[in-house]
């Protein structure tokens, strides 16, 4: 006799699945309510961590009402990391953290001051760190940014460091406390009397979120690179309307930054025809119509001479061993075999079960099938429409 028949869809019970359910309440809800009143949020003078975009923090200055709802579970998520990990090194090392700096253009909260022997010696005993995280007497004070950061970037990270914005920020904190030194605040003010603090090392302490791992970038302070961060912050103070400053992104769907921020509407206004690209906005006339074609020209010569340098790269380095060569670290990844369903072994099992096995029309059989008899393949117009695909080409002579 055979036995009974397995269950290919264990749980689902007929008399559960006609109770309609109500999907509990997401503690989502809860952790955006307290974001929302975190100092940061309610914040209205431009913070350092807002020194991304001109246009955005141009928009932050003017008292600009956000157009767009961002979603902030991941930031929420990095601020969780971020507290746990500077609270552990504070209660266990006694590093300064989350230290406040302010001048009348900007203010910021920094992660963490690591102090040389020289300046920690000026703070009363119970505020010196016992445990140094600077390696040598020679980087002096460091100021430090911790930053969490997905395995999907992790290895742009590791290869290119922090962004152009990041360097921005932390410079834009390094600055103020070799200017000013901390911000004379409750919680703080023995740090205030210590007066203008000359910072010599910045360093970026990376997180990776998903599993952990630390990675620092480290670099001496660089007077240059600080005095471009604070004429950005200048230049964001000096504009008369937010509409008007420049964009440091390229706009929804191209760029992460735009689609994630809350003035994306205001900053790409619908566009003529309606569901055009964003950027189409940004061609008013036939000069720009020109401008851009000669771009789409240059960039397409650039990635097939990019492609080209690439591809022979590649395979010469096809039977090179893994290694460190130069600046580079070279792995190699995959050449398993693939694993596939294993679609007889899953009919068999639908069988078994005495369950109609899905099938679906193969078009491509058929089409060969009527076309070898002679028949015209019908068709007809679906929803669905061609790629538009732009074509650039020298211009005729006239
Ligand atoms: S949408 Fe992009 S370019 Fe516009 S303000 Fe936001 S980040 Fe800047």
């Amino acid at each position: 006799m055979p036995g009974p028949r397995p269950c290919l869809f264990p749980g689902r019970d007929s008399t559960l699945m006609s109770t309609a359910t109500v999907a509990p309440v997401s503690v989502w809800e809860a952790a955006h309510q307290v974001d929302a009143d975190r100092p940061r949020s309610r914040q209205k003078q431009l913070g350092a961590s807002d020194t991304v975009c001109q246009r955005r923090a141009a928009y932050i200055l003017a008292g600009t009402p956000p157009t767009d709802e961002a979603d902030k579970r991941t930031a929420i998520l990095g601020t969780y990391i971020h507290e746990g990990l500077l609270t552990a090194a504070r209660t266990r090392y006694g590093w300064q953290v989350e230290r406040t700096v302010a001048d009348e253009l900007i203010r910021g909260h920094i992660d963490v001051v690591q102090f040389d022997e020289a300046t920690a010696r000026r703070l009363p005993e119970r505020h010196r760190p016992r445990v140094h995280a600077t390696a040598s007497e020679r980087q002096g004070v460091v100021v430090e940014d911790l930053k969490t950061k997905s395995t999907f970037v992790w290895d742009r990270v590791i290869k290119y460091g922090a962004t152009a914005a990041e360097l921005r920020q932390l410079y834009t904190y390094a600055r103020l406390l070799r200017t000013h030194g901390f911000e004379d605040v409750k919680g703080q003010r023995h740090l205030a009397r210590l007066g203008p603090i000359p910072v010599q090392t910045l360093r970026f302490r990376f997180v990776n979120r998903d599993n952990g791992t630390e990675h620092t970038q480290e670099f001496r302070y660089d007077e240059r690179a600080a005095e471009q961060a604070r004429w950005w912050v200048e230049q964001v103070h000096d504009v008369e309307d937010p509409d008007e400053a420049p964009r440091d992104f390229d706009g929804p769907g191209l760029d992460g930054t735009c689609d994630h921020c809350r003035f994306r509407t205001r900053c790409w206004p619908p566009t003529d025809p309606p569901g055009a690209a964003p950027q189409s906005i940004l061609v008013r006339n036939d000069a720009d119509r020109a401008a851009a074609l000669a771009d789409y020209e240059r960039g397409q010569q650039l990635e097939s001479r990019g492609g080209r340098i690439r591809k022979l790269a590649r395979a010469k380095l096809d039977a090179a061993p893994p290694g460190i060569y130069g600046e580079h670290q070279l792995t190699w990844t995959g050449g398993n075999a693939k694993r596939e369903p294993d679609v007889d072994a899953m009919i068999r099992l639908f069988h078994d079960a005495g369950l109609p096995v899905p099938t679906t029309p193969d078009t491509a059989a058929m089409t060969t099938q009527l076309k070898t008899a002679g028949i015209p393949v019908p068709e007809r117009t679906g929803r669905a429409r061609t790629p538009r695909t732009i074509q650039v080409s020298p211009a005729p002579a006239q």
